[in-house]
């Protein structure tokens, strides 16, 4: 039988998953393996007992204040023609964050991409779609692309609609 061992996101200590919160800092962790998950905008509410000084990692990624987590899910990140890098995304209210590899205990200095809502120009469907291949790019307001590989047409569909929602909401 495999056990699984987790460490938390902020002190390190061993972690059972079965657990709210780390036993030795008190940092509130969530975390999912599902495919896809969007979050409902009471998920922060619905920790027991939150103390407010203590971090709050949502899929290994501490949130800032006043932020909110939308939507988390399985992406290739486009590499090249042949290789996707396998990983999981993150959008938030107010950044996209892609780890790769889905270590979702990674600390932050190892997040793999990060932007700013802010920061991304545009999201759009991308036209190179091969078997099993759905990709989105994001476009940043400095015209760097970054494309993603969605499992689904539907998910694909559902990234783009979530991220431009929420970059709208930045920007109103
Ligand atoms: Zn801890």
């Amino acid at each position: 039988m495999k056990t699984i061992s987790l460490n938390c996101p902020n002190c390190g200590a061993n972690y059972d998953p079965a657990n709210q919160n780390c036993a030795y800092c008190g940092s509130y962790i969530i975390i999912s393996n599902k495919e896809e998950e969007n979050y409902t905008p009471d998920v922060l509410s619905s920790l027991e007992n939150v103390q407010e000084s203590k971090p709050i990692y949502i899929q290994g990624v501490c949130m800032q204040a006043n932020e909110i987590p939308i939507r988390n899910g399985t992406l290739g990140k486009y590499k090249n023609a042949l290789l996707n890098d396998v990983g999981r995304m993150l959008l938030t209210s107010k950044r996209l964050i892609f780890n790769q590899n889905n270590k979702i205990f990674k600390q932050s200095d190892e997040i793999t991409l990060e932007f700013l809502l802010s920061d991304i120009n545009s999201i759009r469907p991308a036209h190179r779609v091969t078997m099993r291949k759905i990709y989105f790019d994001i476009v940043t307001q400095k015209g760097e692309k970054y494309s993603f590989n969605a499992p689904t047409h539907k998910s694909q569909q559902v990234w783009i609609e979530k991220i431009t929602a929420a970059i709208q909401e930045v920007r109103s």
